[in-house]
């Protein structure tokens, strides 16, 4: 993609993933002219390197509110752009009791249109998981699953032929009000949006340091596995109920976390979040592990891939995993879960600071493109804010 159609446009996006995307889809949704720039090649970032996994219910407070109205938004976007999309809700699969008791008092809280709890039976009926991991269940009816590697790149190409310029090979080096720098010269926009991911530490460092944005580093794995039949759905396990807020919310994840800690030390030191999502052409998405940092090492440790493995061949029931290929992904992290900040008037630094971007990109965009265009200019010239973040 490419073409240098014109260098003056409304708005100008630094970043073509999933969350300058977005606010590409917001922008032009609302007549404006956008430019979307970005250093890369393609679309190589964390939007395609994930699980393709809109795990909205899982999560709490404005993680919340976003994913229910980027859910509308991927449907919609998803029928337009005719990607790949599943409505097919999660599978949790409790391996004990403690896992049990997290998802009945979060039924409690949330009732039935957000979860169903299923017995050993019934989740067996919906994931191929080995009969003696499994000690119940539950089905979380309103996510949605979509193929990372091709969902970005559709709703680009999908933009690019609604109007959206895109220019590839464009490093972004700095921005002024009003103008954004790049390794190609000038371009010129009313307002600027920097949706670049962890690499906010370079372009705005100081805003990085604020906001205590370290990157987060992942290990991942794509198989091809003999399954007892398709994994229909995403699959997560009771270390996702210590990770979501949603679940972590509940009085029995404390427990569950003091004896999974106990238990799986080792596991437990990887930052794992063991969970599942099978592709369209039946390749098993296996992750993951986390680790912070003000950098990253690009080398990663084989026990890490050696125990998601033997995770995997445990809850399936299967010897023979062949893998297909190993990759890192990063993501920006910070103690709050958005960056919305205003370094100048009519610039907005963007970047989701928790692995839920593909999960809430898009209603995070509209909020963000909604605030620069909905008030009168004359306010919104005046108090730039720092941020949308709940907490
Ligand atoms: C392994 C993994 C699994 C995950 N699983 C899920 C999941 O299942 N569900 C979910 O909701 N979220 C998941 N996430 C999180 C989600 O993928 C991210 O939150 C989201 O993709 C971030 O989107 P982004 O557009 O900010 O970043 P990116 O996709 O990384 O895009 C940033 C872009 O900015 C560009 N850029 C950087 N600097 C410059 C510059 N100076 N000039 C021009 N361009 C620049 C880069 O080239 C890049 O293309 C996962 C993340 C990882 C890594």
């Amino acid at each position: 993609m490419g073409g240098n159609s014109r260098r003056h446009y409304d708005v100008a996006i630094v970043g073509a993933g999933i969350v300058g995307l977005a606010h590409a889809v917001a922008a032009s949704r609302r007549g404006l002219s956008v430019v979307v720039l970005d250093r890369a090649a393609g679309i190589l970032g964390a939007s395609i390197r994930n699980f393709g996994h809109l795990c909205l219910t899982g999560q709490d407070g404005l993680a919340r509110e976003y994913g229910e109205e980027s859910r509308e938004l991927w449907l919609a976007l998803a029928a337009e752009a005719g990607f790949w999309l599943r409505e097919t809700g999660t599978v949790v699969v409790a391996q004990a009791e403690d896992e049990t008791s997290v998802l009945e008092e979060f039924r409690d809280l949330r009732g039935p249109d957000d979860i169903v709890l299923l017995d050993a039976g019934q989740v067996r009926e919906r994931v191929p998981v080995a009969a003696d991991r499994i000690h119940s269940g539950a089905w979380l009816p309103r996510d949605l699953q979509v193929d990372p590697r091709e969902a970005a790149g559709a709703i680009a190409r999908r933009l690019r032929a609604g109007g959206v310029d895109f220019h590839f090979t464009t490093t972004v080096l700095g921005v002024e009000r009003g103008r954004v720098h790049t390794a190609r010269g000038p371009f010129i926009a009313d307002t600027v949006i920097v949706a670049v991911n962890h690499d906010v530490d370079q372009l705005f460092p100081v805003i990085a340091e604020t906001h205590g944005i370290q990157r987060c580093g992942l290990d991942m794995l794509l198989v091809d596995a003999e399954l007892d039949g398709p994994l229909s759905s995403p699959l997560f396990t009771g270390w996702s109920l210590v990770r979501y807020a949603g679940f972590t919310r509940t009085a029995s994840a404390a427990a569950l976390r003091a004896r999974l800690l106990a238990e799986h030390p080792d596991l437990a030191a990887l930052d794992l979040n063991q969970m599942y999502t099978q592709r369209p052409d039946g390749g098993l998405i296996i992750g993951d592990t986390h680790y912070r940092g003000d950098g990253i090492e690009p080398f990663q440790g084989e026990p890490a891939f050696d125990a998601l493995l033997a995770l995997a061949r445990d809850l399936f029931g299967v010897s023979d995993l062949r893998v297909r290929e190993r990759w890192q992904g990063v993501y920006a992290s910070a103690p709050q879960d958005f960056l919305v900040a205003s370094p100048l008037p009519d610039v907005r630094v963007v970047s989701v600071t928790t692995g839920i971007g593909m999960t809430t990109g898009l209603g995070l965009a509209e909020r963000v493109v909604d605030e620069l265009y909905s008030s009168t200019s004359a306010q919104r010239l005046s108090e730039p804010t720092t941020s949308l973040s709940a907490r």
